[in-house]
């Protein structure tokens, strides 16, 4: 067995941190180093996948509920525009190798990939 990921630590409450919502398959919490004034990250409660790519293929129904509930969360906690990333791979910036979008929302700086 593989340690458990950080994710799946805080959906048992080994580390903490505040679920901002839930279903039963993905939870929202905050990014505890936010990068934009928005900074929420929307997680599958299974570690079965390690990127999107991987859940692509193996679940897109889960997929498709993340998207849903990005979109809500960032109604919710910011004005409902958001930038969803998904690093896939460390040359990538991925850190955390449970899949995980980052829901970025708020005053966006401009860059490459917007503004
Ligand atoms: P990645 O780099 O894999 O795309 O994203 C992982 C994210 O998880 C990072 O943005 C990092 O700040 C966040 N993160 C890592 N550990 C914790 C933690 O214990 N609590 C919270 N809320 N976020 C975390």
């Amino acid at each position: 067995m593989t340690e458990p990921s950080v994710f799946t630590r805080i959906l048992r409450g080994e580390i903490p941190a505040e679920i901002l919502s839930e279903t039963e398959n993905v939870f929202v919490i905050r990014d505890i180093a936010p990068q934009a004034p928005l900074h929420l990250l929307v997680i599958p409660k299974t570690a079965e996948y390690r990127d999107v790519t991987e859940l692509a293929a193996g679940d897109p129904a889960l997929l498709a509920e993340m998207v849903a509930v990005a979109k809500d969360a960032a109604a919710e906690h910011g004005s409902g525009d958001f930038r969803l990333v998904f690093n896939t791979g460390s040359g990538a910036g991925q850190t955390v190798f449970h899949v995980h979008a980052h829901v970025l929302g708020g005053d966006l700086a401009e860059g490459s990939l917007g503004g």
